[in-house]
């Protein structure tokens, strides 16, 4: 099962990015084309029925499967970025963190008014990031057609947290 075959690579590393953080390192999937492909192809297979005209991957390991997603679905991909990383004129959103803010941005040309968007992102954990997309889609006359991940955090209850409600989460290992 693919469920398995990417719990068999993601590696934990203890105290990055600070002390106390267990990180899911998803690199070693790179490693390995096979992998890589198997994943893109799960996510076509849960996609069947599902309306995408866009995908936009979310900064930065949301850009590794995305575009690779959105290119065999033959869609566009978009990059949602963190502040002033895109050079052309960007639409933005300001969002909560636990200590602080941060802001994430998208082109204004990143799609037409009433696509529809699917938001992917490397990993699940509280869907604070995931949340902030799709509200910017929103804002930008989008519909969020679901959204996709390779590894959720199930104890941080992601799934629950994303608003607004989806009934199309994709998480291929959690
Ligand atoms: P959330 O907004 O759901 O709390 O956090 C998810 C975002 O933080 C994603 O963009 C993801 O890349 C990053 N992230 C948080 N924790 C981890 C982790 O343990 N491993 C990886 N690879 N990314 C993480």
């Amino acid at each position: 099962m693919i469920a398995d075959q990417i719990k068999a690579v993601i590696r934990d590393i203890p105290d990055f990015p600070k002390p106390g953080i267990i990180f899911k390192d998803i690199t070693p999937i790179l490693k390995e084309p096979k992998l890589c492909e198997d994943i893109v192809d799960a996510f076509i297979g849960q996609l069947q029925g599902t309306r995408v005209d866009v995908v936009a991957g979310v900064e930065s390991r949301g850009f590794l499967f995305g575009l690779t997603l959105a290119n065999k679905l033959g869609v566009p991909f978009v990059p949602v970025r963190k502040a002033g990383k895109l050079p052309y004129s960007v639409k933005q959103k300001v969002y909560e963190l636990e200590y602080g803010s941060a802001t994430i941005e998208l082109h204004t040309d990143a799609f037409e008014p009433g696509q529809h968007v699917l938001i992917h992102d490397d990993l699940l954990a509280t869907g604070g990031t995931v949340t902030a997309a799709s509200e910017l889609i929103h804002e930008m006359g989008g519909v969020v057609a679901g959204y996709s991940f390779v590894v959720g955090l199930n104890f941080l209850n992601g799934k629950e947290k994303i608003t607004p409600v989806s009934d199309n989460i994709i998480v291929l290992a959690e």
